[in-house]
């Protein structure tokens, strides 16, 4: 339970003085509030696209109807908002599964660095085209452990995907994986696999906030490069529902590292 302070001036008649009202917020108001602000985000997020597409509608309409170079560079951008929209609503749909599944425990068993190997191949042009090349390290041996194949890959895609998209710059991008006989967040023995690149970095103040829905350093960035402000917050629904962890280093024009550590077994906590 969380206290809000409210400092109100007195009423006149008891003037020079001020009332201090200590007032209970219960958890069940900031959830509402937090589901309130969600909904201003994702509307803001979908009326941006649509605000851009609405003006180029009335522009080809109206002043550029007989310009066929203008149509076609006005067409290419309305084209990119749907993508941008489809984006966002890709996203959401998985951001609420997987809320919905966090609590059941996934129960396949998986080769983890086949899995890698899979998601680092279908990255690699990308990256390619991104003027970087992705390094793995550790990933050659099978090695079991329960997860649901799809989160996973959805995991590392999303990781590997920032790391082309902010790092880009630092030319080479890291992915690999190592065991941990002991892990203290896990309480147990269990794998961390890394993804790390040497671009912009972040800044230390904006590390605690990162995977939360639509927090980014640098929201026209973020645009830019076709973002949608949910990738790391899937990515930490699913690695709670694997009963993981999320750890983030980063170094502000050096680079960022982000390690998801899975249990090698879910029969604890
Ligand atoms: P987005 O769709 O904006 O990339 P994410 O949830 O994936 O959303 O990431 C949130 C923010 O974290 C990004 O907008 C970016 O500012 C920052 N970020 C994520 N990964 C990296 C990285 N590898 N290097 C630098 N900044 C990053």
């Amino acid at each position: 339970v969380a206290a809000e302070i409210t400092v109100s001036p007195l009423p006149a008649m008891l003037d020079g003085g001020a009332m201090i009202v200590l007032q209970d917020r219960t958890a069940d108001e900031q959830a509402e509030q937090m589901r309130r602000d969600f909904v201003a985000n994702v509307s803001h997020e979908l009326r941006t696209p649509l605000t851009a597409m609405t003006g180029f509608i009335e522009t080809l309409r109206g002043p550029a109807r007989d310009d066929a170079a203008a149509r076609d560079r006005f067409l290419d951008i309305m084209e990119r908002e749907a993508g941008r929209m489809n984006r966002l609503i890709q996203d959401l749909l998985s951001l609420s599964r997987v809320q919905s599944e966090e609590r059941r425990r996934p129960s396949t068993l998986l080769d983890l660095p086949l899995l890698l190997r899979g998601v680092v191949a279908t990255m690699a042009p990308q990256a390619e085209a991104a003027g970087l090349r992705i390094e793995t390290e550790g990933l050659e041996e099978r090695q079991r452990l329960p997860g649901d194949p799809d989160q996973l890959v959805q995991v590392f895609q999303n990781l590997i995907e920032n790391a082309i998209k902010y790092g880009a710059s630092g030319g080479l991008v890291r992915v690999g994986m190592r065991r941990i006989d002991h892990e203290p967040l896990l309480r147990g023995p269990g794998w961390a696999v890394h993804v790390e690149d040497r671009g912009e970095g972040i800044d230390e103040m904006h590390l605690p906030r990162l995977t939360e829905r639509f927090y980014r350093v640098d929201t026209h960035r973020s645009r830019a490069q076709g973002g949608t402000g949910l990738g790391l917050a899937i990515v930490k629904h699913i690695v709670n529902r694997h009963r993981g962890r999320l750890k983030i280093e980063s170094r502000k024009g050096q680079g960022s590292r982000f390690t998801v550590i899975l249990p090698e077994t879910l029969s604890r906590g």
